[in-house]
Order: C-alpha cells, then structure tokens, then sequence
C-alpha cells in the first residue's frame, strides 16, 4: 500500500554537511565514498547539498553549471549538482539543492535597481540592518523573482530531486518598494499604510505580506514542475511563536505549494530553555497536514565548528519522531575532525526509524483534545484592555504610553510586543500542562475551526487569546451545542479575527459582562474555593495569575471559586471575597463551557506554579471524561498516540524527558511506566519495537492495562488490533 506514495510522503531522514567556509573542498572528496558514508555512517535518506551558498560564499553565485547565472570562484571546474547527485542516488539518497534566497552583497543589488526590500520609511531594509554584518534582500513582489525562478529552474535541470529556499523572508517593516507600492495600490485602492492598529488596511498589509510571499512560492513551484513534475520545493515554513507575522510567515498559506512544512527548534546556550522545543515545533508542522521537518541545528550553539552534546541530538530526535515529523541536521564538515563521533547518535536514531517504517507511515493522531495556536491571533491581538498596559510591580510604574510634547501618542510596537509575549507565554503553559499531564492533544490552527475537523475532538482549547473569524466562533458554538467541551481564558474569544472586540462566544462560556481589569501585580493576589472544585476542598486558598479579568458569569452558570479583592503589595493584609468568579463552568447545549477569566497559561509559564498547572489539566480531564490513554508516570514522560487504520494497530510513542540539565549530559532512566488504555476492543498482541523485550499487559475493570517495564529515552509501543 506505501508503493503508491512520493519518496516525500514517507519518512525521511535528512542531513546537511557544509563544507563552509571553503564550499570548493567538496572537489577533493572521493564523492563515492561520501554519499556511502552517509548512508551507512549516518543512516540518512535525504541530503541537502549547496547550490547557492549564501553569505559566506558570494550569495548570487552557483555550485553548478546554470545559463545566466556566475559561477562561485573554485566551481569552474566541477559541478557539484551534476557530480554529486549521481552518487547519491546510488546509495538511495534524494538531494535537495540548497538555494540562498535572502542575502546578497550590496554590489550586486546596485547592478539591479528596484529589487531590493525598502523599509516603511523608504530605506534599503539591508543597508539599515545589514544582514550577518554586510549584504542586503530581495523582493518577492521586484522583478528579482523571475531571476529566482530562472535559478530554480537551472538547479532542476540538474538531475536533483528538488529545492530548498532559505528564504525568501519578507522583513520587518517591509516592503514598500516601488513594485509592492503598485501592487497594493491595486488591490487595495490605497498607498501602503504606517503602524496603526486601528486602520484596518494596516491589517490588510500584514496579510498582503503574507500572500505575497505564498504568491512567489506557488509560482516558484510551478515553475520547478515545469523542470520536473516530481520535483520537490519548500522553504523554512516558520514555527509556532507569535511574532511570525513580523516576517509574514504562515504554514496555512505557504503549505499548499510546498512538498514540506519546515521550521526551526534550534538548541541555544544561556537562554530560556524550552525542554519541549523539537516537539512543539513539530506539533505545529502536523496540523498542517502534510509532510513536515524540523530543523535542529547539529552545531554547537554559537561554536558552530564544534557539535551539540549527543544528549541534546537524542531528545530532538525522540521528540521529533513522536510528533509524527521528519529530522534534518546541518553540520560543518571539519567539525567532524575535532568529534568524529558525531555521527553516531544520528545514525543509531535513524536507523531505528528506518527499520520500523512501516509503523510511522499513516499514522493519525487520535488525540481527543485540540489546542488552538492562531496565526491571525498572532497577527492581530492586541488588547484593547488600556489597564493591562499600565504594569504595577514592586513599586515600578510602567505605562506604555508616551507623552509627546504636544500629543498622546500610543506606542503601538512597544503594545503589540507586549500581547505578543503574553500570547507566547501562553502558548508555552498550555502546552507545557497538557504534555507533562500525558493528556494527548493536537495543535490546531484556524483553518481547523470549522464543524467537521471540531467533531472528531471532545476538547477544544483556546489559549489565554484568541481572535476568531466570525465563522470560526459559529463552529465553535456548533461544536458545544452538538456535546463538545470548551476550554477558554482570559481574552480568548473576546476578539474577532481583525483583532475587534466582539461577543459572540460569551453566550457558550456564559459570560455576562466584562467589567475589566484586576490590577496587574504577579503576587500576593489569590482565588478562593467556595464549592469543592477540581479536587480543592472549600474555603481553599490558591495562587493567582497577574492578569485576570473582572467577569460578571451568566444566571445559569457555576461559579464554584472567586477572586479576592485585589492587594497590591506584598505581606498586606488579605481583603475579603469579590463578587468575581475564578471560573465559570456552563452547559451549553449538549456539551460544557469552562473559563478562567485569568491569563492561566502565561501564569503558569512564567512561575511554574504547580496549582495554575494543575487547574489546566485537571479541568481538561473533567471536561473530557475518559481519555484513550493515561499513564502512571512522571510528568516527564510525554506520550503520542496514533492509529494505523489499514494495519488496524495503535501506535503509542512514549519519550523520557527527564534529563540532568540542558544541554542534556544524562537522561534519569523511568521505571514501570504504566499506561491504561481505554478502548472499545481488547489488543491481539502488545509489543514494544525499541527499548523493552516484554510487556506485561492485563485488563482491568475494562481498561487496558500496560507496563512497560523502563524507559531510557524513546520507545515506541505498538497495539495490533
Ligand atoms: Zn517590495
């Protein structure tokens, strides 16, 4: 049944090996031995190499032989496109040409007038923010794209499977060129506005942006299929951070002309550390609905001639697997010099995956939540809550908005950055709580509002915001009445796609009126139980987030804890109970509503409070009933579940998270993970494809019950039905 599908359509294993910043030393390997060193030193299936290489080798110029196009010094000689591939295929290895696509030496754009991105204040974006220092980008909308789509062409011709773009990045504030100036003009009727969040046409150059970039991509991909009708093209799809929008970045629009949705989830030393950061990303990458791959940089951080601790290289890969998507590693070649071991938690991991294909390939999730993460929330949200702009903390008064001399002016990129960090916090607690809960759930994104993809969920979550389209909050409001469950808070809902309050899904979450803001203070501000709740006695007293809105809950709702009146200093006096509920729960229709009115998964990423944590979780399971799947473990453990339909199994892939520090030096084995499983049919035959030789299973009071007896890092069990 898989002879049918593209090479792209299974699992792939991809790698890029640099040979940067000399790329002409390629000439003196023995290519033979290379490309079977990648296969059986690396167990890859997919190899990028350099067509174009970007800013350390002239930008514009090829690796190959392309009419029209300059040759990079030290490839008179040799092509390496038509030299190499040959070898690849011999070893069953697809190759991808690297195509730079956003950076260009400053001579080069001086040679063609017009193509290069112009900031709203009609600068050269790259002469005011030189790229790596020095050279500046194109735009899609500039007669640059028919050179781009000749350089496509001329790399196909090559005999390659297909392309990757490193760019085409439309950069902040841009582009306002003289072509992107006509073409909105004709769209729109109208000239490129400034930063105002009240003009709606500014919405309409932020999605202008985002089509224009989709635009050259479709016709990039005609263009390559012109070449090769099974070529393959994509570009670095963008992941699920919120400020994506800034570089017009949106899988929902790029992914119908590309073969991969792709993103970063790079390892960085010093910053935040976020332990789930390959499977986040490729979580994101699924709900896009076609192959996807994350990119993990095997470099070192910023010592990039050196490579990650294997340590790191096995969870991103674990992670990656269990998310359903494709790895892909870049290295510098002489790093291998210095560790010339690198290759072997690469080539231990993949051909683990490559022996047990089979039970990857049309694998469908069968979560029985969804987590909303909206890009046109992400585009679009800003609150129009004034107070939650004026921040006050240990006596530090912050108000975003600046007193001219003459005017009050607001500060909308110092707002917006505002709401895009709480949206990101959000994001991060949400999926944090839901992961370290072994709750299964699916990212959804806003083409997924809609009745029949809603149905197959008995959850739905919307983050602490969510801006929805008019017909999304319809779906939404269907998908309650019809049985299903919502889970909402803060400012979720309260927005319409535009970023305009509206009121259309109050009526589900049973919200009367919005009073407005609490205070904002992180600190010494509690909710109160006053009807035993989520497994919190009466009279209980639990920690509060910084941002929580004063609701007025409908007649016909429950209210089982509220609010105390707001302190704003530490070590004062407790006040006594507000009016104002900490959590309205309201049937509606045939199924249930629950709302926080407080920004619970900001809270909960930002402080780790146990509490805020466990009021996530535990409120998606009262909500959910049984789940398919719960596990006895520690929260570390994060589990996948699937269902191979034709094979009629189940497929449940299990991670360890827990790890000495990041960078990872040891993972702390898990013993006796138990997994109970409720389904309609008791399993022919359990068995576990990695890590463990037995597995003790039993049924108990009609679940299905696991052990698996240990767990060191990855281990897939499969169910035959
Ligand atoms: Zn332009």
């Amino acid at each position: 049944m898989d002879a049918n599908k593209k090479w792209w359509e299974k699992p792939v294993r991809m790698l890029r090996v640099d040979y940067a910043p000399n790329f002409a030393a390629i000439k003196e390997e023995d290519l033979d031995a290379l490309a079977r060193s990648r296969r059986e030193d690396w167990q890859i299936n997919c190899e990028w190499i350099v067509g174009t290489p970007g800013f350390t080798g002239g930008g514009y110029c090829t690796t190959f032989k392309a009419t029209g196009y300059e040759l990079c010094t030290g490839f008179e000689n040799f092509d390496y496109l038509r030299s190499y591939t040959p070898y690849a295929h011999k070893y069953s290895i697809k190759v991808i040409a690297y195509l730079n696509m956003h950076w260009y030496p400053y001579e080069f754009a001086e040679a063609h007038p017009g193509w290069e991105q112009i900031t709203g204040n009609g600068q050269s974006y790259g002469r005011v923010n030189p790229l790596y220092g020095n050279g500046t980008t194109f735009c899609v909308n500039s007669p640059w794209r028919e050179w781009a789509f000749g350089l496509m062409q001329e790399a196909m011709k090559t005999g390659i499977d297909g392309i990757f773009l490193d760019g085409p990045v439309i950069f902040p504030d841009c582009c306002c060129c003289s072509s992107c100036q006509q073409k909105f003009q004709m769209q729109y009727g109208q000239a490129i506005p400034e930063e105002d969040w009240m003009n709606p046409i500014w919405k309409s150059f932020l999605e202008f942006r985002e089509d224009s970039l989709a635009g050259f991509l479709s016709d990039a991909q005609k263009r390559v299929q012109e070449i090769s009708p099974d070529g393959v093209i994509f570009l670095n799809a963008g992941s699920w951070g919120p400020g994506g929008w800034r570089i017009a970045r949106d899988i929902q629009k790029t992914g119908p002309f590309q073969n991969f949705n792709g993103a970063e989830a790079f390892f960085h030393y010093g910053k935040y550390q976020n332990i789930y950061g390959a499977l986040m990303t490729g979580k994101y990458l699924r709900a896009g609905n076609k192959p996807a791959v994350v990119f993990t940089h095997y470099m070192n951080g910023k010592w990039h001639y050196l490579n990650l601790p294997p340590g790191e290289v096995k969870l991103a890969l674990a992670q990656t697997a269990a998310a359903g998507t494709n790895p892909w590693w870049a290295l510098i070649n002489s790093s291998l010099a210095s560790q010339p071991q690198s290759n072997e938690p690469i080539r231990d991991m993949c051909s683990l995956l490559e022996k047990h294909e089979e039970y990857l390939i049309d694998a469908e999730s069968q979560a029985e939540v969804g987590l909303l993460f909206s890009t046109q929330t992400n585009r679009n949200y800003l609150s129009r809550i004034e107070a939650l702009y004026e921040i006050t903390e240990s006596g530090k008064e912050e108000n975003l908005i600046v007193n001219m001399e003459t005017e009050r002016k607001v500060d909308w990129p110092a707002r917006k950055k505002q709401c895009e960090e709480l949206l990101h916090s959000a994001y991060l607690g949400y999926f944090h709580a839901l992961t370290r809960a072994h709750i299964p759930f699916d990212i959804l994104l806003d083409q997924d509002l809609i009745t029949e993809r809603l149905s197959r969920y008995k959850t739905l979550i919307l983050v602490d915001a969510a801006c929805l389209k008019e017909a999304a909050a319809a779906a939404i409001k269907e998908f309650v009445q019809q049985g299903g469950n919502l889970l909402a808070s803060f400012e979720a809902g309260l927005y319409d796609d535009q970023g305009d309050p509206i009121t259309a899904l109050q009526e589900v979450i049973g919200i009367d009126k919005v009073d407005g803001l609490f205070p904002v203070t992180m600190g010494e501000n509690y909710l109160h139980i006053n009807n035993g709740h989520l497994g919190y006695g009466q009279g209980s007293l639990i920690e509060r987030g910084a941002y929580v809105l004063r609701v007025q809950a409908a007649n016909d709702t429950e209210t089982p804890a509220r609010y105390l009146e707001p302190i704003d200093k530490v070590y004062s006096p407790l006040k006594g109970i507000s009016s104002y509920p900490a959590v309205i729960i309201h049937k509606y229709g045939l199924g249930k509503a629950a709302y926080f009115p407080e920004a619970i998964g900001h809270f909960f990423w930002e402080t780790g409070m146990i509490s805020a944590e466990d009021r996530i979780s535990r409120m998606v399971r009262e909500l959910n009933g049984p789940s398919i799947i719960e596990a006895e473990a520690p929260k570390t453990l994060s589990l996948e579940i699937y269902k191979q339909r034709k094979r009629n199994r189940i497929i449940i892939h299990l991670v360890n998270n827990t790890v000495d520090s990041r960078p990872v030096n040891q993972f702390l084995p898990l013993s006796e993970v138990r997994l109970i499983l409720n389904l309609s049919e008791k399993p022919r035959k359990v068995y576990s494809l990695i890590e463990n030789n037995d597995l003790e299973s039993c049924t108990k009071e009609g679940a299905f019950h696991i052990k698996v007896p240990r767990l060191s890092i990855y281990d897939i069990i499969v169910l035959d039905m």
